[in-house]
């Protein structure tokens, strides 16, 4: 077993939407035994380390962050059955994926979550959901390294902890894997309903790149209703646009690497904009690097 090699990449690499012109160390371990060893290894030299799924939820830098380690999740990606619809995945399996193999064996339930572009890491961190379904309704056990003390994590069902975008796991933990649990399904059935969503996805979704939804859903109303008759859409910064096809999406119709602080800017301006004309203070769905 050996340490894997760093690699320096800018951010704007790992970041979905292409925001951050600043470098950051990366790893990449490809076996959960590399990935522990190398976690370990960081955390007995104090070295500050940052999970990192798809980048499908992720703003990067303008600074270089030499200090810093990323550890791309992506490579980790075994599933198990465990007994009946049990599963263990590793962290970087890509949920869609998965939900799309399972059902072809007949374990299904999870078709509403099958167009959310996440790794099993980043849904469980961010308790992804749509249509009124979320990983946490299928999540028995949460496996990670404590990113501080090195020590072992774990979650178990019934220890609670989860609300609307609102995970268990704590921010200085790397999860490793997880267990979830899906239920009997017919094949056929689970894939026209895994395709009737991936069809309303591509109907949905604004063009161009992305990180999702920017803000949270206000308890009061849908934040895209809020900044749209703010007249957010359309605003641009850079390489950044709030989509015409809807006013919580910024996008990157270019597809060119922009900076941070012209996404976050435009953020803040969107925010700003709700706050004078509602009072409502929008709360960022993206986590900022
Ligand atoms: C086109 C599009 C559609 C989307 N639709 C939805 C949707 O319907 N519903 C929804 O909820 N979200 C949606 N999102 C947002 C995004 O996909 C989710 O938040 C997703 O869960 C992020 O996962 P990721 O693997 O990309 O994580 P990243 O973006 O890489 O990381 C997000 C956060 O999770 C942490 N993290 C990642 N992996 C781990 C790990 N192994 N251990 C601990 N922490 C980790 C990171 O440190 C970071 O803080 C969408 C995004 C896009 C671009």
């Amino acid at each position: 077993m050996s340490l894997p090699e760093e690699q320096i990449v800018p951010w704007h690499t790992v970041s979905s939407i292409r925001a951050g012109m600043g470098n950051v160390p990366i790893i990449r371990p490809k076996t959960a035994a590399d990935l522990t060893e190398a976690l370990q290894h960081y955390v007995h030299l104090g070295t500050r380390l940052i999970p990192l799924g798809n980048g499908t939820n992720l703003i990067g830098s303008d600074t270089d962050y030499p200090d810093l380690v990323g550890v791309k999740t992506t490579g980790l990606d075994k599933i198990s059955l465990l007994d009946n619809d049990l599963f263990l995945l590793e962290s970087g399996v890509f949920l869609p994926a998965f939900i799309c193999t399972v059902a072809r064996t007949g374990h299904g339930g999870m078709a509403a979550l099958s167009g959310i572009p996440t790794t099993i890491g980043g849904a469980l961190a961010m308790n992804a959901g749509a249509n009124g379904s979320s990983i946490s309704d299928f999540t028995v056990e949460i496996n990670g390294i404590d990113l501080v003390s090195g020590a072992m994590w774990q979650w178990h069902t019934g220890e609670g902890g989860w609300g609307y975008r609102r995970s268990p796991v704590p921010p200085t933990v790397c999860i490793t894997s997880a267990v979830l649990k899906l239920s009997p399904c017919t094949a056929a059935i689970e894939r026209k309903a895994i395709e009737t969503e991936l069809e309303r996805r591509r109907r949905v979704t604004p063009k161009g790149r992305s990180c999702g939804s920017v803000f949270r859903n206000p308890d009061s109303a849908p934040a895209g209703k809020l900044l749209e008759e703010s007249g957010c859409k359309g605003m641009e910064c850079g390489v950044f646009s709030v989509s015409q096809q809807h006013a919580n999406w910024i996008v990157n119709l270019s597809g060119l690497p922009g900076k941070a602080e012209d996404c976050l800017a435009l953020a803040t301006r969107m925010k700003k904009m709700v706050n004078d004309k509602f009072g409502i203070q929008l709360q960022l769905e993206w986590r900022v690097c």
